[in-house]
């Protein structure tokens, strides 16, 4: 059997560090932001090239954060993707925001900026961009609309760790960068925890605040604020798998290699250009998806959907978006399957993937 994921598997390499850095922090019996959460801060911060990162308990919380950061006007609204995980627009309604969804490039499944400015209106008030299965948007356009429009930025990096555009790291385009460390993401915890990035000095004091009380001295609070802290053992964890992330992302492109070069042209492939993508995701596309699956778990191979149902299809946002069609995400929505491509996956597993896909 190859496992669409493995937890276990993918952290083993890293068993004998975790339990020593468990041991230290045990021990030192600080346990909430104290000197790992601000370590990992600052190597996060370095490896993504921005001035300043500050630690959350969770990727849509590193969302909801840095939206409600600027103090937006209720009922303003937000431009972001029709194809992409449902927290990116959890966290804009989280914070009074109205979501108006932009259709992807068929090509890239991510926000296509040339459709962006139509849905700009007098309320619009940020762009909330989503580097999907871990390939970099298109942020020269996108940067520009922002600044040609006054619009803040904001980045969805949950999938795209490391990812590059024009040889800059995702996370470091936008106002903010918002990622998570969910134990699947290609930098994951052993649990759940988050962080914002940024360049801006003010805006991370900001963040440091709401993530504690909307306080900035303890027991002092001038911003209402939430309970959204890194907790230190996740964060000591967190800079020993950080050591090995351009490794972690370099595997997974090696594996993307074989799947590219190896699968017949019968599968819709992702495109490769400019970006250096990070393939949290590997996707192929196909209009016999599910029974493309079927024929992969007959054989032995456990695949995903990222995702069954778009978010404008979601019973949970019934009313809450934008009014409108939202073709090419339900068109991705219904024929998109994620193939095995995780840390723990040999090159001879991909092989394998390759060959039963072939034969379908
Ligand atoms: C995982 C994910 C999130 C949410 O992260 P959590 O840590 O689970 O809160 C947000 N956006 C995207 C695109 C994701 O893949």
């Amino acid at each position: 059997m190859i496992d669409y994921e493995n937890l276990r598997r993918v952290n083993e390499p890293f068993f004998d560090a975790f339990k020593r850095a468990f041991a230290e922090t045990l021990d030192s019996g600080w346990y909430i932001l104290g000197k790992r959460v601000e370590t990992f801060e600052n190597e996060f911060a370095a490896y993504c090239g921005t001035r300043r990162c500050v630690g959350v308990a969770s990727g849509l919380d590193a969302l909801v954060l840095s939206l409600k950061a600027f103090d937006f006007d209720p009922g303003s609204e937000v431009i972001v993707p029709s194809n992409t995980y449902i927290a990116t627009i959890l966290a804009a309604l989280h914070c009074g925001l109205i979501p108006v969804p932009v259709e992807p490039d068929i090509r890239t499944y991510n926000i296509d900026p040339s459709r962006i400015e139509e849905k700009v209106t007098g309320r619009t008030a940020a762009i909330l961009v989503v580097h999907l299965y871990g390939k970099p948007c298109d942020m020269d356009p996108i940067c520009a609309i922002a600044g040609r429009r006054g619009l803040k930025l904001v980045e969805d990096c949950a999938q795209a760790h490391g990812a590059l555009y024009q040889g800059k790291k995702a996370g470091s385009f936008g106002d903010f960068g918002a990622f998570s460390f969910y134990p699947t993401k290609n930098l994951g915890a052993l649990g759940d925890a988050g962080a914002v990035t940024t360049d801006s000095p003010e805006l991370a004091e900001r963040i440091g605040k709401l993530r504690n009380y909307g306080s900035g001295v303890k027991y002092y609070n001038e911003v209402v604020g939430f309970n959204s802290r890194l907790d230190e053992v996740q964060a000591a964890f967190l800079s020993i798998k950080l050591k090995a992330l351009d490794e972690i992302n370099g595997h997974k492109r090696k594996l993307a290699r074989i799947y590219l070069e190896g699968l017949k042209e019968d599968f819709i492939k992702p495109v490769v250009e400019g970006s250096a993508d990070v393939y949290h995701i590997f996707n192929v596309r196909h209009s016999a998806r599910d029974r493309l699956k079927e024929h992969l778990l007959g054989n032995g191979i456990r695949t995903e959907i990222h995702y069954p149902v778009p978010p404008h299809r979601q019973q949970a946002l019934r009313g809450l978006l934008r009014d409108g069609d939202y073709p090419i995400a339900d068109e991705i929505h219904a024929t998109t399957l994620s193939l095995p491509i995780s840390y723990f996956h040999t090159e001879e597993d991909v092989c394998r993937v390759v060959e039963v896909m072939n034969g379908f």
